[in-house]
């Protein structure tokens, strides 16, 4: 059992009792191809025709718990002060969203349609993992390429995780959000829609519900947020035309980014609503000054010393001529230019 502790001097907590990776010899059968379902633990969720039984083929997206998990969804959740500290027990979810029944490497080789249907997939498991009272945040993210930390199976995927506690870097955006909208009565990621959609330099693409930017003090070479045009806290109310709409510009950014940086490491999270259930009375303006939005960060090099001991990150490419590359590149797919 992993158990989680919170640094009194700068409020971040930290996972404990992490398991190893696991050693895969190349050869091995992917656990995560169509025809292999006995490999993983058994399935939470799957897309597929009705009346499929469940761990069987004929899948399009599939959910299952990570066979080695940072946190366990068993047991009751224990929060008690040691010493000064506080700790938790790891209790939590942590699952893996297999992105397609066939061996690709990348979710750049997914039509639309099957990417919608990953979003659908995420979707569905917030909606669910909210209900559980246990969890305060649920998070959604993908790591490709080595750099940015895959470790499983090649076979493109991304993970959930649900925490019975708010990270830090969460709560920041949080709290910042709140301020804003305390002051000005507005959120503050729409103030910022608004300027930049007239400025103009620093967007990548438009669509009818989406933006696609590169954000003004990016942290990543060639980073860049997803957002939606309407106002709106939580991703999972989003309806199969919105997840259609925002798989086509996630699909076509990501191309950019390809022909920019081949075989391209990033890292890509899903911020949006935790769980206001929990804490009632504490997140009652989220609703209205949360906007959710999905963050691609390129992985190009290794985090330094200064970054890691300041928190304060060095960026060698400016946003605006990010965002002029990931314009102009030629998609080799993707469709029309934005
Ligand atoms: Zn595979
Ligand atoms: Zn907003």
């Amino acid at each position: 059992m992993s158990v989680l502790r919170r640094d009194p001097t700068s409020g971040r907590w930290v996972i404990f009792g992490n398991p190893p990776p696991p050693v895969r010899t190349p050869g091995d059968p992917c656990p995560f191809c169509e025809g292999h379902e006995s490999m993983t633990p058994p399935e939470v969720f799957a897309i597929g025709p009705v009346g499929r039984k469940p761990d069987t083929p004929d899948w399009t997206v599939r959910v299952v718990p990570n066979a080695r998990p940072l946190l366990r969804i068993e047991g009751a959740l224990e929060r008690h002060a040691d010493l000064i500290y506080d700790t938790t027990s790891g209790t939590g979810a942590h699952e893996i969203v297999i992105e397609t029944p066939q061996h690709h490497r990348s979710l750049t080789a997914l039509p639309p349609a099957q990417v919608a249907l990953v979003l659908r997939g995420w979707a569905e498991r917030i909606r669910d993992l909210k209900r559980d009272a246990r969890f305060r945040s649920i998070f959604v993210f993908k790591n490709q390429g080595a750099l940015a930390g895959a470790w499983l199976p090649d076979h493109t995927h991304s993970q959930v995780m649900a925490l019975p506690v708010m990270p830090k870097a969460l709560k920041e955006i949080l709290d910042t959000a709140r301020a804003h909208y305390r002051v000005k009565e507005r959120c503050v990621f729409c103030d910022l829609l608004r300027e930049e959609l007239e400025y103009g330099e620093r967007i990548v693409r438009l669509s009818d519900r989406f933006v696609a930017l590169t954000p003004y003090a990016a942290r990543y070479p060639y980073e860049f947020w997803i957002l939606p045009r309407e106002h709106g806290a939580d991703f999972e109310t989003g309806t199969a035309a919105d997840f259609g709409d925002l798989a086509e510009m996630l699909l076509a950014t990501l191309a950019r980014l390809e022909d920019i940086l081949p075989e391209p490491a990033y890292n890509l999270f899903l911020y949006s609503s935790p769980n206001r259930d929990q804490r009632r009375g504490y997140w009652t303006t989220l609703a209205q000054d949360f906007h959710w939005y999905i963050a691609v960060m390129p992985r190009v090099t290794q985090v330094a010393g200064f970054e890691v001991g300041s928190g304060l990150q060095a960026n060698a490419v400016l946003p605006e001529d990010a965002a002029r590359m990931l314009r102009s590149a030629t998609a080799l797919r993707g469709g029309e230019e934005a």
